[in-house]
């Protein structure tokens, strides 16, 4: 048993494992339609779209922009009351279908509708990869409140640069 406090998806139907197995792999893939190449991010038997019921599993490229969100202030369980506030996102992916998960890696005032994310992957337990997207750009982070990060980049060291050209 793990110690992990939160919410897993255990069990779930047997037809989302693959999706949990590529978020496992660090490559999320999602159901495709074979004949209109729909992506359904929840899996389903026949294509909503044009009802074949053909699909493969594919991989996502993992971008995507804020369609709207929320900032949770009141957790459903004191594992998550211990985060607040944090961000739940709704996000278009670039494939064209939409996921929700938590937007880590901002603070909520910085969160717009459109802003770019990517996926990012937590492996909290060793069976469990979960998902949560993070800002595509660092710029989007609001450096002023993270303190050890306030030195502007071209402040630091020369060396720096001459170990990463050293090879
Ligand atoms: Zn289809």
């Amino acid at each position: 048993m793990s110690d992990y406090q939160k919410f897993l998806p255990e069990g779930i139907p047997d037809s989302h494992l693959p999706f949990w197995d590529s978020l496992r792999e660090h490559q999320a893939r999602v159901q495709r339609c074979d004949d209109c190449g729909t992506y359904r991010y929840i899996p389903k038997e026949l294509c909503p779209r044009c009802h074949s019921d053909r699909a493969t599993w594919t991989a996502v490229s993992g971008a995507g922009e804020v369609y709207t969100y929320t900032v949770v202030r009141r957790a459903p369980t004191p594992a998550y009351q211990a985060d607040v506030p944090y961000v739940l996102a709704h996000v278009t992916m670039a494939e064209g279908f939409r996921m929700i998960a938590r937007l880590t890696g901002t603070e909520p005032e910085a969160v717009r509708i459109g802003m770019p994310v990517v996926i990012g992957y937590e492996d909290v337990t060793p069976e469990w990869t979960l998902l949560a997207f993070r800002p595509a750009s660092p710029a989007a982070q609001p450096a002023q409140t993270q303190p050890a990060q306030t030195q502007p980049a071209q402040t630091q060291p020369a060396q720096t640069r001459g170990e990463a050209t050293g090879s």
